[in-house]
């Protein structure tokens, strides 16, 4: 998918409940024509707990963990592993579910090691990512038996070998490679060519060459490879591309140095609807197609099939989330542009900000109401690209005192949030089976100043 141009991006018909459910099954308008969002009504829910107001529904993080564990039993050899991306959205509640479901976590800093352990999970299941661990992350890993480090360069495999020969332990560990693909996304989340940022690229020889270091290193115990090429992934075969070129660069490596890898780890990507207009994934069917191209490179080469392991964030939280706002200031410029502001803004979701994102954005007493007047819906913090969404179509009476829900947000908001402007963040309650239970309470004016000294 790529990114966009807003001002050409189709404006959103208005939301029958087709199109809502369509988004998600979570979304449903209830008798009075009223939002709903894991079976509950939003408004109830925002009156209870305040706007901005972040909604997490438990039971659909636990199908999308489901979506992919039971595919994976089904298609992969066992001890193949789902990592949940911690990054899309980590709480404790959130780690303590996906643990719950049996996933691994992916995690790129101590705080997200904390937050696992704190969630009870397994330290063994833990996979630690990051392009640039220090020296004193690696010890805080180490200490905590941290079951795997996913390594980025050479220069960490340096501090891995030093702290682990340090505690007189093996510390296990992947290597990430670049496997240089395009995958047609949108450039920030483009992650998987030559010239990125992570890992050791194939075609420069780094990655056969960092491959050679870690095996030469008595505290290191190289477990096989990690790649990640991307975000927002609809591009149809990315991941049965990827399968390839690894399974190709695993018996290269194989020939080469005499290392057969037992895990393949092929990162996270796979994108979810936004809009509309966001193609549906299917991704049992995906997965089916990527266990067919693992065996076939495998077969190809006469190459035990490794255990595989992904890591999905995105599809596992996103459309399990949504935000509730109110709204404010509602500026009409006759002739230029219509303004519905908001008392959130880019502190609590800075995806369009950053990455121009789609939205769905529905008035929660009305959602199906006709939109006809076509606004940027913005917030309160003191700068332009403050946007939510740019060319919404609301009802032409929009006004302020309603309720506005953002669909879509349980990724990659809370986790990006700021305090910027000093605006304390939202909270997050989580839905299950009809009740609504604080997993992170609101941050108070105290909470932002607690850290002054
Ligand atoms: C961001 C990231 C993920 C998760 O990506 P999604 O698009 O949210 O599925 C997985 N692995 C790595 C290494 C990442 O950087």
């Amino acid at each position: 998918m790529t990114n966009r141009n807003p001002l050409t991006h189709p404006r959103i018909p208005a939301a029958g409940e087709s199109a809502l459910n369509a988004l998600c099954g979570n979304l449903s308008i209830g008798t009075n024509g009223e939002l709903r969002f894991a079976g509950q009504d939003v408004a109830e829910l925002a009156a209870r707990h305040g706007t901005p107001l972040y909604l997490m529904d438990e039971d659909r993080v636990r199908d999308n963990c489901r979506t992919y564990t039971e595919a994976f039993s089904r298609l992969f050899r066992p001890g193949s592993m789902v990592l949940y991306a911690s990054k899309a959205n980590c709480f404790r509640r959130m780690m303590q579910v996906v643990a719950e479901e049996g996933l691994g976590a992916d995690v790129v800093s101590p705080g997200e090691i904390w937050t696992a352990l704190r969630a009870g999970f397994d330290p063994a299941r833990i996979f630690f990512h990051s392009n640039n661990k220090t020296a004193a992350d690696v010890a805080f890993a180490m200490e905590r038996g941290i079951g795997y480090f996913v390594v980025d360069h050479a220069y960490e495999i340096e501090l891995i070998e030093a702290e682990a020969a340090r505690r007189d332990l093996r510390q296990k560990v992947l290597l990430r490679i670049t496997p240089g693909i395009d995958t047609h996304t949108y450039e920030a989340v483009n992650t998987g060519k030559v010239d990125s940022k992570f890992g050791s690229a194939i075609e420069t020889g780094q990655a056969e060459a960092i491959t050679a270091l870690t095996l030469a290193q008595p505290h290191v115990e190289l477990c096989g490879f990690h790649c990640h090429v991307g975000s927002m992934v609809f591009a149809e075969d990315v991941f049965e591309r990827t399968v390839e070129l690894m399974v190709g660069f695993l018996a290269d490596v194989r020939a080469a140095l005499g290392y057969t890898a037992d895990m393949l780890d092929l990162g996270g990507g796979y994108g979810v609807r936004y809009t509309a207009e966001d193609p549906a994934i299917d991704i049992p069917r995906k997965l089916e197609d990527v266990a067919a191209a693992l065996r076939l490179s495998c077969a190809l080469r006469d190459y035990p099939e490794p255990l595989l392991l992904m890591e999905p964030g995105r599809s596992i939280s996103a459309d399990a989330g949504l935000t509730v706002y109110q709204v404010g200031a509602v500026k009409r410029i006759p002739g230029y542009k219509n303004y519905v502001s908001v008392d959130g803004g880019m502190s609590d979701n800075p995806r369009y900000a950053l990455y121009g994102s789609h939205y769905t954005c529905l008035l929660a007493a009305r959602p199906a109401a006709e939109g006809e007047l076509i606004c940027d819906v913005v917030g309160r913090c003191c700068e332009s690209g403050d946007v939510i969404q740019p060319n919404v179509s609301l009802p032409a009476d929009v006004r302020e005192g309603e309720l506005l829900a953002v669909c879509t947000t349980g990724a990659y908001n809370y986790s990006m949030a700021s305090n910027y402007n000093r605006i304390p963040r939202p909270p997050i309650v989580m839905l299950h089976n009809g009740t609504d239970d604080v997993a992170v309470r609101r941050e108070t004016l105290e909470d932002l100043i607690a850290l002054d000294v």
